[in-house]
């Protein structure tokens, strides 16, 4: 029984890998995608592209230049003392929240002790907010620590926090490097905004339930 004598359909293209062995599945076809490769970066070379490299200072980085725009230029839910929350231009889901402290600072220990504070008090609210806006099951709460760190604009600090349901990991992300969004972020900022505490207490001091 020779190789290639059998399974290959007239006038099929066939990947031949060295030593001649014809190839004519999908698995083993050359240039087939490598998933993992994929998975994440279409988000990573949107903020590359949006001048990641560029970013080195204040004047050049779209997290100093946010609060200077309006709320809905820059997607802001939130205006804090020391730090701000806003939506991610590049969601991983929809509601997806970066909590940013106003200074441009790099790295979690560069953070004072008051920003250290309403960072994580504007995330604790930013959960309450996005189980009551859109019932979440869960969150990845997380910081991206340098650019080998996985950072898109490292030289800021942001804290991610990504709503998360269950089977929101479809195959969409990974076959079709496409993510699936239900509604668009002006949508999703007015609902995030409009549910966010007014007299939350972003010290970092306990009891700062939501009051409406
Ligand atoms: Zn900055």
């Amino acid at each position: 029984m020779g190789v290639g004598d059998e399974g290959t359909p007239a006038g099929a293209s066939t990947g031949v890998y060295p030593g001649d062995v014809d190839v004519t599945d999908d698995v083993g076809l050359a240039g087939v995608p490598d998933a993992f490769q994929r998975l994440w970066t279409p988000h990573r070379l949107a903020y590359i592209k949006g001048g990641q490299d560029q970013v080195t200072s204040e004047h050049t980085c779209p997290f100093c230049r946010a609060p200077h725009q309006t709320d809905e230029e820059a997607l802001i839910v939130h205006r804090g003392r020391h730090a701000f929350v806003l939506l991610n231009l590049f969601p991983y889901n929809a509601g997806h929240l970066l909590v940013c402290p106003y200074r441009h600072v790099p790295d979690y220990t560069d953070v004072d002790e008051a920003e250290t504070a309403e960072i994580a008090a504007l995330t604790q609210t930013a959960m309450r907010v996005l189980r009551r806006v859109a019932s979440p099951t869960g969150f990845n709460l997380g910081m991206n620590q340098g650019a080998t760190g996985g950072a898109g604009i490292a030289a800021h600090l942001h804290q991610h926090v990504v709503p998360r349901w269950g089977g929101d990991g479809n195959f969409l992300p990974i076959i079709a490097q496409t993510k699936a969004m239900t509604q668009t972020l002006g949508e999703v900022r007015e609902q995030v905004a409009a549910a966010w505490p007014v007299s939350d207490d972003e010290t970092g001091a306990a009891g700062s339930t939501a009051p409406c």
